[in-house]
């Protein structure tokens, strides 16, 4: 599970953020094409919070859609796919979004 290794850094980054003070709530933001699973990730931060002052915090994960860039025409493709085909018939697409894996917020006390 190597969700618990992303956790665990995380943790560690929203703690060096969060200069001492407790952190209330955190906010992720997961791409659909990342490999990452929310549930997994919920599960893993309760355990790496434990004993610190992320402890008990509110986690709310969000997922965001891929995207994609047809080389061809440009068109911009949203999609949950992970392989997909412009309308213009191109498979030629440039993915600029949906990989991420980013703490969009978090609030400390
Ligand atoms: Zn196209």
């Amino acid at each position: 599970m190597h969700e618990l290794g992303i956790t665990r850094n995380i943790v560690a980054i929203v703690i060096e953020h969060a200069k001492g003070s407790k952190v209330l709530r955190v906010v992720l933001e997961i791409g659909k094409l990342s490999a990452v699973m929310p549930d997994a990730i919920r599960f893993c931060f309760d355990v790496c919070s434990k004993g610190t002052q992320l402890e008990g915090a509110d986690l709310e994960i969000i997922e965001t859609p891929a995207c994609f860039i047809c080389r061809e025409c440009s068109s911009e493709i949203v999609t949950n796919e992970f392989f997909v085909q412009c309308d213009c018939g191109s498979t030629h697409l440039e993915c600029v979004a949906g990989q991420e894996l980013n703490i969009k917020e978090m609030e400390v006390a």
